[in-house]
């Protein structure tokens, strides 16, 4: 008999308790009923599938680790288990969500006003209201921290905001884009709650991409763009509580790389035991063993260690390389392993239907995005040398 196929070899997700495992795997049969059938269609046409908010709003899940304004106040543990659900089928719907329940959400419940986190935090718990994060220009990406290019300027009771976002997911159909800006007259970076009918804003999207193609992508161009005081995040007071929503996220991030090597280790070990050459099945193969459990080990490793950061950041003790540390090994260990498993599809391997394709190519942009490689690396770098490689 062929054993189930299923890559939490440890069992990590048994340590959740009953209350948080029935949550995980509601998100994962939803992922599995919803989301796998249309994955491949919406990818092919660099497609939103708008039907899904409404019920993926049901989950109850997004702000799910926040207190209050209708979020239930759950472990990062489970948070993370949530990801990886999401990426293990498909890494743009958990982007998607990640943009949402993270980056934009994120931004308000940390730094907003009460007003302000009572008036938008309820709405986008429910998925009522969309957001996006802008903080990359087109000039700036990794220097974001000392280069944002991006102004506003005090106007009696507005702002005035110019200068271009680039990259910005969710945002050419988001209801509000928080945007990342430098004072004109106090060089300190703030951040605006800018509505999409605010003039002077504009979201295109952006063509072409070759990952995570359901992701709709904006160059945001803001041209005089007024924003009333009101929507200026009031505890955004320079680039250090920028830092801090990025800091909550990045784990995050590393629990989609576990994903999405989840869901291509789980798509190889399926697939060879399905095919057959030479009259056997390809998974009966010494080197295709040897291959599968190369796979695994890393799998297991990125699990343990993503599993022990969410404990930490629950702990309270989480800090800024350990979340970068996580999110440098998870993510090159996850390249590796969608390579492995495209190789054991053969030429099927580079046909959407069988699915690894798509994995390989969204692997490219979660290795990229909230922060290289090379940014991540000297972010543990400094901590561990004491000494900063960046200037
Ligand atoms: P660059 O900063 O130009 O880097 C290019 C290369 O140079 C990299 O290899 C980098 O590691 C290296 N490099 C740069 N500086 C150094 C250094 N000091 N030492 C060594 N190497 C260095 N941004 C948002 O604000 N909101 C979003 O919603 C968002 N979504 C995204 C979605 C996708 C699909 C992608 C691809 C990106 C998204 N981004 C978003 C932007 C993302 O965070 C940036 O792409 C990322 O921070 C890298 O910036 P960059 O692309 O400008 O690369």
């Amino acid at each position: 008999t062929i054993p189930a196929v299923n890559g939490d070899f440890y069992e990590l997700g048994k340590t959740l308790s009953a209350d948080e495992r029935e949550i995980q795997l509601k998100v994962r049969e939803f992922m599995e009923r919803e989301i796998k059938p249309i994955a491949n269609h919406y990818w092919s046409r660099a497609e939103f599938p708008f039907e899904i908010i409404p019920k993926m709003a049901e989950l109850n899940i997004a702000g799910l680790t926040y207190h209050g304004y209708g979020c239930l106040g759950k472990s990062a543990l489970l948070e993370g288990f949530i990801a990886m659900e999401m990426a293990r089928i498909d890494t743009s719907t958990s982007t998607f969500f990640g943009v949402q329940s993270g980056l934009a959400m994120g931004s308000i419940y940390l730094c907003g006003s009460e007003e302000q986190k009572q008036e938008w935090l309820p709405k986008m718990q429910k998925l009522e209201k969309i957001g996006a994060f802008g903080l990359t220009e087109p000039e700036v990406g990794s220097g974001a921290a000392g280069g944002l290019t991006t102004t506003c300027k005090r106007q009696g009771d507005s702002w005035i905001l110019n200068g271009q976002k680039k990259w910005i997911g969710n945002a050419t159909f988001s209801d509000i884009t928080v945007i990342w800006a430098r004072d004109l007259d106090d060089n300190q970076v703030k951040g605006f709650i800018v509505r999409k009918e605010n003039l002077g804003f504009k979201a295109e999207k952006m063509e072409d991409k070759m990952a995570l193609r359901i992701v709709q992508n904006a160059l945001i161009t803001l041209t005089n763009c007024e924003v009333p005081e009101s929507d200026r995040l009031q505890e955004a007071k320079s680039f250090r509580d920028t830092a801090k929503v990025l800091r909550m996220t990045r784990a995050g991030v590393a629990w989609q790389a576990v994903g999405c090597a989840r869901g291509a280790y789980e798509l190889a070990l399926a697939y060879t035991n399905a095919r057959k050459q030479f009259g056997r099945p390809i998974a009966s193969y010494q080197l295709v063993q040897d291959l599968l459990v190369t796979m695994l080990g890393d799998l297991t490793a990125m699990q343990t260690m993503v599993f022990r950061l969410s404990e930490m950041q629950d702990s309270d003790i989480l800090k800024d390389e350990h979340a970068s540390l996580a999110k440098v090994f998870c993510t090159l260990r996850m390249r590796s392993i969608v390579d492995h498993s495209r190789e054991l599809f053969g030429g099927n391997g580079i046909l959407l239907e069988h699915d690894i394709a798509r994995f390989v190519a969204d692997a490219e942009a979660v290795y990229s995005y909230e922060g290289t490689k090379e940014i991540n690396s000297l972010i543990v770098g400094r901590a561990i040398t004491g000494h900063s490689a960046f200037v």
